[in-house]
């Protein structure tokens, strides 16, 4: 089956790299991602994939570890480089070509992110696991997935996340949440729908990158969200 997108930005949350619940790296699921990657790649689409560190720490949590935000931040950032590594390793055990590249410099692991240079390592065919963040603190990796996107000239933002779509209300607290499967930008303010932070949502309605929000869960979603098969919410103009 084609995939109907020629380069696609995945960003997989922090959560993605652990078991459910759990905090730091489970090896299954690191190596589930890995295979799903190996079928897209297979199929000739260019994948570069933004990386979260939620499940090693997060910068909002600096006051509770009693930490500076900023630093906190650039302990979340090389969080995310730690899970690139491991989804590179993982690739790369997969026999996909694969290379690391980091907003935040680390010379001995990774390269470090240059624009050029990661269209290239597309073109080659080659999985872009994108660490780091945008490297900067205050920012999060949901806005670096949506500023790298629309940098790298990718026609869709895939957020692999906790939640399966975006809802009309918290499915937490409100029982008969409905999910929405589909929905344009401007209906997404106007209901003040939660589908990622303003920051990154604004990225994608000015540029008009569509985005696929679904479930990390859902059986080779990635796959799935990437030969256009309904899965999760899309939100397009
Ligand atoms: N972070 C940052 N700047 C960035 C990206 C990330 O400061 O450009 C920090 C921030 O502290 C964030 C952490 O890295 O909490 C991990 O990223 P994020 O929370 O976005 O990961 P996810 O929720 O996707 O697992």
């Amino acid at each position: 089956m084609a995939t109907r997108y020629r380069r696609l930005l995945l960003k997989v949350s922090g959560e993605g790299f652990a078991r459910p619940g759990e905090t730091g790296l489970d090896g299954e699921r690191v190596r589930g991602l890995a295979e799903q990657l190996k079928v897209l790649t297979a199929e000739g689409v260019q994948v570069a994939c933004v990386i979260g560190g939620g499940n090693i720490l997060r910068g909002a949590r600096s006051a509770e570890l009693g930490l500076d935000r900023a630093t906190a931040d650039y302990m979340g950032m090389l969080a995310t480089v730690i899970n690139g590594l491991a989804l590179c390793d993982a690739l790369e055990s997969h026999g996909v070509p694969t290379r690391v590249l980091s907003a935040v410099e680390v010379h001995k692991v990774c390269e470090p992110f240059i624009r050029r240079r990661a269209l290239r390592h597309l073109e080659k065919g080659r999985v872009v696991v994108l660490a780091g963040g945008l490297g900067s603190p205050y920012f999060t990796t949901d806005t670096a997935a949506a500023q790298r996107a629309v940098e790298l000239g990718c026609d869709v933002l895939l957020k692999a996340t906790q939640v399966d779509g975006v809802y009309d209300g918290d499915p937490r607290q409100v029982p008969d949440a409905r999910l929405l499967p589909r929905l344009g930008f401007a209906e997404v303010l106007e209901r003040r729908l939660r589908v990622m932070d303003q920051t990154a949502f604004a990225l994608c309605r000015e540029n008009g990158l569509p985005l696929v929000v679904f479930g990390l869960d859902e059986p080779d979603g990635i796959v799935r969200a990437a030969r256009g098969e309904h899965v999760g919410t899309i939100i397009h103009d």
